[in-house]
Protein backbone atom coordinates (compact mmCIF):
# COMPACT_ATOMS: atom_id res chain seq x y z
CA UNK A 1 0.00 0.00 0.00
CA UNK A 2 1.53 3.13 -0.59
CA UNK A 3 2.46 5.89 1.78
CA UNK A 4 -0.09 8.21 0.57
CA UNK A 5 -3.05 5.96 1.11
CA UNK A 6 -1.53 4.64 4.71
CA UNK A 7 -1.57 8.59 5.66
CA UNK A 8 -4.46 8.60 8.24
CA UNK A 9 -5.56 5.16 8.61
CA UNK A 10 -4.36 5.38 12.78
CA UNK A 11 -1.50 2.96 14.21
CA UNK A 12 1.74 4.07 16.95
CA UNK A 13 5.26 5.17 16.78
CA UNK A 14 7.55 6.08 19.60
CA UNK A 15 11.05 6.92 19.20
CA UNK A 16 13.93 7.91 21.73
CA UNK A 17 16.92 9.34 21.27
CA UNK A 18 19.92 7.84 21.96
CA UNK A 19 20.83 8.31 25.33
CA UNK A 20 24.51 9.97 26.32
CA UNK A 21 24.11 8.76 30.12
CA UNK A 22 26.64 5.59 30.02
CA UNK A 23 29.03 8.02 28.28
CA UNK A 24 28.35 11.19 30.42
CA UNK A 25 28.72 9.40 33.40
CA UNK A 26 32.72 7.68 32.31
CA UNK A 27 33.50 11.22 31.35
CA UNK A 28 32.91 12.66 34.94
CA UNK A 29 34.75 9.95 35.93
CA UNK A 30 37.80 10.60 33.62
CA UNK A 31 37.51 14.57 35.03
CA UNK A 32 37.39 17.41 33.30
CA UNK A 33 41.21 18.44 32.86
CA UNK A 34 42.71 21.54 30.73
CA UNK A 35 46.47 20.65 29.98
CA UNK A 36 46.42 23.28 27.00
CA UNK A 37 44.31 26.31 25.21
CA UNK A 38 45.05 25.13 21.45
CA UNK A 39 41.86 26.01 19.41
CA UNK A 40 41.30 22.61 18.23
CA UNK A 41 37.67 21.72 18.14
CA UNK A 42 36.16 17.94 17.05
CA UNK A 43 32.73 18.16 15.88
CA UNK A 44 31.03 14.89 17.30
CA UNK A 45 27.36 14.15 15.86
CA UNK A 46 25.62 12.39 17.78
CA UNK A 47 22.72 10.85 15.68
CA UNK A 48 19.33 10.93 17.01
CA UNK A 49 18.01 6.99 16.25
CA UNK A 50 15.36 5.00 16.74
CA UNK A 51 15.56 2.49 19.70
CA UNK A 52 13.68 -0.81 20.36
CA UNK A 53 11.55 0.85 22.80
CA UNK A 54 8.51 -0.61 21.30
CA UNK A 55 9.72 -3.97 22.29
CA UNK A 56 6.61 -4.77 24.32
CA UNK A 57 4.33 -3.99 21.42
CA UNK A 58 6.66 -5.99 19.14
CA UNK A 59 6.71 -8.97 21.26
CA UNK A 60 3.28 -9.37 22.19
CA UNK A 61 1.95 -8.77 19.15
CA UNK A 62 -0.79 -5.90 19.86
CA UNK A 63 -1.46 -2.33 19.43
CA UNK A 64 -0.95 0.77 21.60
CA UNK A 65 -0.75 4.77 21.32
CA UNK A 66 2.24 6.59 21.75
CA UNK A 67 3.28 9.95 20.56
CA UNK A 68 5.69 10.40 17.21
CA UNK A 69 8.75 12.87 18.12
CA UNK A 70 10.45 12.50 14.72
CA UNK A 71 9.75 16.69 14.73
CA UNK A 72 8.01 18.91 16.99
CA UNK A 73 4.39 18.40 16.27
CA UNK A 74 4.73 15.33 18.40
CA UNK A 75 1.32 13.58 16.48
CA UNK A 76 -0.56 11.22 18.31
CA UNK A 77 -0.52 7.78 16.77
CA UNK A 78 -1.03 4.44 16.86
CA UNK A 79 0.83 1.10 16.03
CA UNK A 80 0.49 -1.83 15.70
CA UNK A 81 2.76 -4.98 15.87
CA UNK A 82 2.87 -8.22 13.58
CA UNK A 83 5.11 -11.48 13.32
CA UNK A 84 7.54 -9.41 16.22
CA UNK A 85 7.76 -6.45 14.07
CA UNK A 86 6.33 -3.17 13.51
CA UNK A 87 3.71 -3.59 11.35
CA UNK A 88 1.91 -0.23 10.31
CA UNK A 89 1.76 3.46 12.05
CA UNK A 90 -1.54 5.51 11.76
CA UNK A 91 -3.03 8.29 13.01
CA UNK A 92 -4.90 8.41 16.30
CA UNK A 93 -8.88 7.00 16.81
CA UNK A 94 -9.94 10.02 18.34
CA UNK A 95 -11.97 11.87 15.61
CA UNK A 96 -10.28 15.42 16.86
CA UNK A 97 -7.01 13.54 15.73
CA UNK A 98 -7.58 11.60 12.51
CA UNK A 99 -6.21 13.05 10.19
CA UNK A 100 -2.66 13.88 12.11
CA UNK A 101 -0.02 12.09 10.50
CA UNK A 102 2.42 13.02 7.46
CA UNK A 103 4.56 10.74 5.30
CA UNK A 104 7.17 10.17 8.11
CA UNK A 105 4.74 9.28 10.23
CA UNK A 106 3.33 6.58 8.11
CA UNK A 107 6.88 5.67 6.66
CA UNK A 108 7.92 4.76 10.59
CA UNK A 109 7.63 0.94 10.08
CA UNK A 110 10.10 1.21 7.00
CA UNK A 111 12.13 2.54 8.54
CA UNK A 112 12.36 0.69 11.96
CA UNK A 113 12.25 -2.61 10.21
CA UNK A 114 14.77 -1.50 7.15
CA UNK A 115 18.09 -4.09 6.46
CA UNK A 116 20.50 -1.32 6.93
CA UNK A 117 18.51 0.37 10.30
CA UNK A 118 21.80 0.16 12.77
CA UNK A 119 20.65 -2.09 15.84
CA UNK A 120 24.29 -2.49 17.34
CA UNK A 121 27.43 -0.39 17.82
CA UNK A 122 29.85 -0.70 15.11
CA UNK A 123 33.44 -0.40 15.26
CA UNK A 124 35.54 0.41 11.88
CA UNK A 125 38.11 -2.18 11.29
CA UNK A 126 40.58 -1.07 8.48
CA UNK A 127 41.29 2.24 6.89
CA UNK A 128 38.53 5.15 7.00
CA UNK A 129 36.74 5.05 3.87
CA UNK A 130 37.30 0.92 3.13
CA UNK A 131 33.82 0.35 5.38
CA UNK A 132 34.65 -2.27 7.10
CA UNK A 133 32.99 -2.32 10.24
CA UNK A 134 33.06 -4.83 13.47
CA UNK A 135 29.84 -4.88 15.70
CA UNK A 136 30.93 -4.85 18.97
CA UNK A 137 29.16 -4.89 22.35
CA UNK A 138 27.15 -1.23 23.74
CA UNK A 139 29.88 -1.75 26.84
CA UNK A 140 32.81 -2.08 24.77
CA UNK A 141 31.82 1.40 22.83
CA UNK A 142 30.78 3.58 25.77
CA UNK A 143 34.32 2.14 26.89
CA UNK A 144 36.17 3.23 23.82
CA UNK A 145 34.74 6.18 23.42
CA UNK A 146 35.07 7.75 26.57
CA UNK A 147 38.66 6.80 26.47
CA UNK A 148 38.85 8.54 23.54
CA UNK A 149 36.71 11.95 24.41
CA UNK A 150 38.70 11.89 27.85
CA UNK A 151 42.06 12.00 26.09
CA UNK A 152 41.03 14.90 24.21
CA UNK A 153 39.79 16.94 27.18
CA UNK A 154 42.83 15.78 28.93
CA UNK A 155 44.81 17.05 26.10
CA UNK A 156 42.71 20.33 24.36
CA UNK A 157 40.54 20.79 27.27
CA UNK A 158 36.87 19.98 27.06
CA UNK A 159 36.07 23.35 25.08
CA UNK A 160 37.61 21.34 22.07
CA UNK A 161 34.85 19.57 21.87
CA UNK A 162 31.28 20.45 19.81
CA UNK A 163 28.25 18.35 20.19
CA UNK A 164 25.75 18.69 17.35
CA UNK A 165 22.32 16.91 18.17
CA UNK A 166 19.56 16.94 16.15
CA UNK A 167 17.20 17.06 19.52
CA UNK A 168 13.78 19.44 19.93
CA UNK A 169 15.29 21.57 22.40
CA UNK A 170 13.95 25.24 22.21
CA UNK A 171 14.16 25.84 25.70
CA UNK A 172 18.49 24.76 25.17
CA UNK A 173 18.30 23.49 29.22
CA UNK A 174 16.70 19.95 29.26
CA UNK A 175 17.67 16.65 27.10
CA UNK A 176 20.17 14.05 27.41
CA UNK A 177 22.67 16.07 24.57
CA UNK A 178 22.72 19.17 27.11
CA UNK A 179 23.36 16.90 30.18
CA UNK A 180 26.37 15.43 28.51
CA UNK A 181 28.12 18.38 27.27
CA UNK A 182 27.75 19.93 31.06
CA UNK A 183 29.03 16.99 31.91
CA UNK A 184 31.77 16.92 29.69
CA UNK A 185 32.15 20.72 30.67
CA UNK A 186 31.92 22.53 26.92
CA UNK A 187 29.55 25.09 25.79
CA UNK A 188 29.79 23.96 22.47
CA UNK A 189 26.38 22.62 21.86
CA UNK A 190 24.78 22.97 18.85
CA UNK A 191 21.34 21.48 17.72
CA UNK A 192 19.44 21.87 14.43
CA UNK A 193 16.62 24.26 16.64
CA UNK A 194 19.72 26.74 16.09
CA UNK A 195 18.20 26.96 12.72
CA UNK A 196 14.82 26.43 13.32
CA UNK A 197 12.68 27.53 16.13
CA UNK A 198 15.36 28.17 18.81
CA UNK A 199 15.78 31.64 17.44
CA UNK A 200 12.22 32.30 17.52
CA UNK A 201 12.12 30.81 21.11
CA UNK A 202 14.92 32.89 22.25
CA UNK A 203 13.08 36.12 21.00
CA UNK A 204 10.07 35.29 21.68
CA UNK A 205 11.14 34.89 24.90
CA UNK A 206 12.49 37.84 25.58
CA UNK A 207 9.36 40.09 24.37
CA UNK A 208 6.91 37.63 26.31
CA UNK A 209 8.42 36.02 28.80
CA UNK A 210 7.96 32.22 26.68
CA UNK A 211 8.03 30.76 23.27
CA UNK A 212 4.02 30.95 22.62
CA UNK A 213 2.18 28.73 20.53
CA UNK A 214 -0.47 30.11 17.99
CA UNK A 215 -4.29 29.25 19.08
CA UNK A 216 -5.42 28.48 15.42
CA UNK A 217 -8.26 26.70 16.28
CA UNK A 218 -9.76 29.27 18.10
CA UNK A 219 -8.04 32.60 16.40
CA UNK A 220 -10.22 34.66 13.12
CA UNK A 221 -7.24 35.70 11.22
CA UNK A 222 -4.20 33.50 10.47
CA UNK A 223 -0.76 35.46 8.70
CA UNK A 224 1.56 33.30 7.08
CA UNK A 225 4.92 34.05 6.52
CA UNK A 226 6.10 31.66 4.17
CA UNK A 227 5.08 29.25 5.95
CA UNK A 228 3.01 25.96 3.96
CA UNK A 229 1.99 23.52 5.84
CA UNK A 230 0.23 20.99 3.67
CA UNK A 231 -1.35 17.60 3.77
CA UNK A 232 1.97 15.22 4.35
CA UNK A 233 3.92 17.78 5.61
CA UNK A 234 3.51 19.88 8.82
CA UNK A 235 -0.34 17.62 9.06
CA UNK A 236 -1.53 19.14 12.08
CA UNK A 237 -0.91 22.24 11.10
CA UNK A 238 -2.44 21.94 7.33
CA UNK A 239 -5.36 20.52 9.29
CA UNK A 240 -5.94 23.17 12.19
CA UNK A 241 -5.91 25.97 8.88
CA UNK A 242 -8.49 23.81 7.22
CA UNK A 243 -11.01 24.02 10.12
CA UNK A 244 -10.82 27.56 10.99
CA UNK A 245 -10.97 28.95 7.26
CA UNK A 246 -13.84 26.38 7.25
CA UNK A 247 -15.60 28.16 10.28
CA UNK A 248 -14.64 31.69 8.82
CA UNK A 249 -11.21 32.57 9.91
CA UNK A 250 -9.54 34.68 7.71
CA UNK A 251 -6.22 33.37 5.84
CA UNK A 252 -3.39 36.19 4.82
CA UNK A 253 0.01 34.51 3.12
CA UNK A 254 3.28 36.74 3.07
CA UNK A 255 5.08 34.36 0.40
CA UNK A 256 7.06 34.90 -3.12
CA UNK A 257 5.84 31.82 -4.35
CA UNK A 258 2.40 30.72 -5.18
CA UNK A 259 2.32 28.19 -2.16
CA UNK A 260 -0.50 25.89 -2.00
CA UNK A 261 -1.28 28.15 1.32
CA UNK A 262 -0.89 31.36 -1.11
CA UNK A 263 -3.75 29.59 -3.40
CA UNK A 264 -6.26 29.64 -0.55
CA UNK A 265 -5.45 32.89 0.85
CA UNK A 266 -8.01 35.67 1.25
CA UNK A 267 -5.04 37.75 0.85
CA UNK A 268 -1.74 36.90 -0.82
CA UNK A 269 1.79 39.18 -0.44
CA UNK A 270 4.36 38.39 -2.45
CA UNK A 271 6.95 40.02 -1.07
CA UNK A 272 10.81 39.64 -1.80
CA UNK A 273 12.56 37.16 -0.43
CA UNK A 274 14.11 38.15 3.14
CA UNK A 275 12.43 41.42 3.61
CA UNK A 276 10.24 39.83 6.40
CA UNK A 277 11.52 42.33 8.81
CA UNK A 278 10.72 45.48 6.67
CA UNK A 279 7.17 44.21 5.79
CA UNK A 280 6.88 44.12 9.83
CA UNK A 281 8.30 47.64 10.20
CA UNK A 282 5.27 48.42 7.63
CA UNK A 283 2.71 46.58 9.19
CA UNK A 284 3.70 48.37 12.87
CA UNK A 285 3.73 51.54 11.15
CA UNK A 286 -0.03 51.20 10.09
CA UNK A 287 -1.32 49.15 13.87
CA UNK A 288 0.56 52.79 15.46
CA UNK A 289 -0.51 55.36 13.42
CA UNK A 290 -3.88 53.87 12.45
CA UNK A 291 -4.33 53.59 16.63
CA UNK A 292 -5.15 49.70 15.77
CA UNK A 293 -3.68 49.09 19.05
CA UNK A 294 -5.06 49.08 22.46
CA UNK A 295 -3.36 51.82 24.19
CA UNK A 296 -4.41 50.87 27.83
CA UNK A 297 -2.74 47.93 27.64
CA UNK A 298 0.56 49.59 26.09
CA UNK A 299 0.80 52.10 28.52
CA UNK A 300 -0.03 49.06 31.31
CA UNK A 301 2.71 46.51 30.09
CA UNK A 302 5.16 47.71 27.49
CA UNK A 303 8.47 49.67 28.20
CA UNK A 304 10.36 51.54 25.07
CA UNK A 305 6.73 52.08 23.03
CA UNK A 306 8.08 55.82 22.02
CA UNK A 307 11.46 54.65 20.77
CA UNK A 308 9.34 51.80 18.71
CA UNK A 309 7.07 54.31 17.36
CA UNK A 310 10.44 56.46 16.09
CA UNK A 311 11.57 53.20 14.61
CA UNK A 312 8.29 52.49 12.45
CA UNK A 313 7.90 55.70 11.32
CA UNK A 314 11.01 55.36 9.30
CA UNK A 315 9.00 52.75 7.50
CA UNK A 316 6.35 54.30 5.69
CA UNK A 317 4.18 51.83 3.48
CA UNK A 318 5.78 53.81 0.48
CA UNK A 319 9.40 52.84 1.66
CA UNK A 320 7.99 49.23 2.58
CA UNK A 321 6.28 48.74 -1.01
CA UNK A 322 9.83 49.85 -2.76
CA UNK A 323 11.88 47.19 -0.39
CA UNK A 324 9.22 44.38 -0.39
CA UNK A 325 8.00 44.52 -4.03
CA UNK A 326 4.21 44.58 -2.66
CA UNK A 327 1.79 47.20 -3.02
CA UNK A 328 1.29 49.49 -0.51
CA UNK A 329 -2.02 49.54 -0.47
CA UNK A 330 -2.34 45.42 -0.23
CA UNK A 331 0.16 45.89 2.82
CA UNK A 332 -2.60 48.25 4.44
CA UNK A 333 -5.07 46.21 3.64
CA UNK A 334 -3.73 42.48 5.19
CA UNK A 335 -2.64 44.91 8.07
CA UNK A 336 -6.43 46.32 8.81
CA UNK A 337 -7.71 42.83 8.20
CA UNK A 338 -5.17 41.40 10.69
CA UNK A 339 -5.16 44.32 13.12
CA UNK A 340 -8.75 44.74 13.17
CA UNK A 341 -9.89 41.12 14.05
CA UNK A 342 -11.04 39.45 16.70
CA UNK A 343 -8.16 37.38 17.48
CA UNK A 344 -5.32 36.52 14.89
CA UNK A 345 -1.75 34.69 15.11
CA UNK A 346 1.25 34.98 13.43
CA UNK A 347 2.19 31.29 13.79
CA UNK A 348 5.82 30.64 14.10
CA UNK A 349 7.51 29.54 11.08
CA UNK A 350 10.89 28.28 10.31
CA UNK A 351 10.87 30.17 7.28
CA UNK A 352 11.58 33.47 8.91
CA UNK A 353 14.29 31.50 11.30
CA UNK A 354 16.40 30.93 8.77
CA UNK A 355 16.44 33.87 6.87
CA UNK A 356 18.88 37.12 6.76
CA UNK A 357 17.70 39.36 9.65
CA UNK A 358 15.87 36.38 11.57
CA UNK A 359 16.35 37.98 14.57
CA UNK A 360 14.85 41.68 13.72
CA UNK A 361 12.14 40.26 11.58
CA UNK A 362 10.93 37.41 14.31
CA UNK A 363 11.03 40.23 17.29
CA UNK A 364 8.90 42.28 15.10
CA UNK A 365 6.42 39.54 14.31
CA UNK A 366 6.26 39.45 18.41
CA UNK A 367 5.37 43.02 18.23
CA UNK A 368 2.61 42.51 15.62
CA UNK A 369 1.60 39.65 17.11
CA UNK A 370 1.53 41.61 20.81
CA UNK A 371 -1.02 44.32 18.96
CA UNK A 372 -3.11 41.41 19.36
CA UNK A 373 -2.54 40.43 22.57
CA UNK A 374 -5.03 43.03 24.46
CA UNK A 375 -7.88 40.35 23.00
CA UNK A 376 -5.90 37.76 25.54
CA UNK A 377 -5.50 37.66 29.50
CA UNK A 378 -3.45 40.58 29.71
CA UNK A 379 -2.32 39.84 33.31
CA UNK A 380 -0.31 36.52 31.98
CA UNK A 381 1.24 38.74 28.87
CA UNK A 382 3.78 41.47 29.79
CA UNK A 383 5.96 43.38 27.40
CA UNK A 384 9.12 44.87 26.48
CA UNK A 385 9.54 46.82 23.47
CA UNK A 386 12.80 47.38 23.38
S1 LIG B 1 3.57 15.69 11.31
FE1 LIG B 1 4.52 13.68 10.75
S2 LIG B 1 6.65 13.77 11.52
FE2 LIG B 1 5.50 15.47 12.47
S3 LIG B 1 4.91 14.61 14.48
FE3 LIG B 1 3.17 14.26 13.01
S4 LIG B 1 3.52 12.21 12.13
FE4 LIG B 1 5.44 12.82 13.14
Amino acid sequence: MSLEKRAGQGNLVRHQECSNQGLSHKLQRAGRHRATKKRVLFVLTIRTCWVDNMSEAIQTEKSGYSVCTIRDIGCQLRSEAKDGKLASVRAHDHPALAKNICFKGVAAPDLHNHKDRIRKPLKRVGERGEDQWVEISYEQAMDEIAEKLAGVVTKYGPESLAVSTSGWNTQSTHGMDRRFMNALGSPNYISGVSLCAGNTAAVNKLTYGWFVGADIGNTECIVLFGHNPRKHSWTPIFNAINAAQARGAKLIVLDPRVSDQAEKADLHLRLCSGTDAAMSLGWLNVIINEELCDKTFVAEHTTGFEELCARVNEYPLERVAEITGVDAELIAEAVRAYATAESAVIPWTPITDRQISSTSAIRLHSLQNSANMKKLDSQRHWLRWN
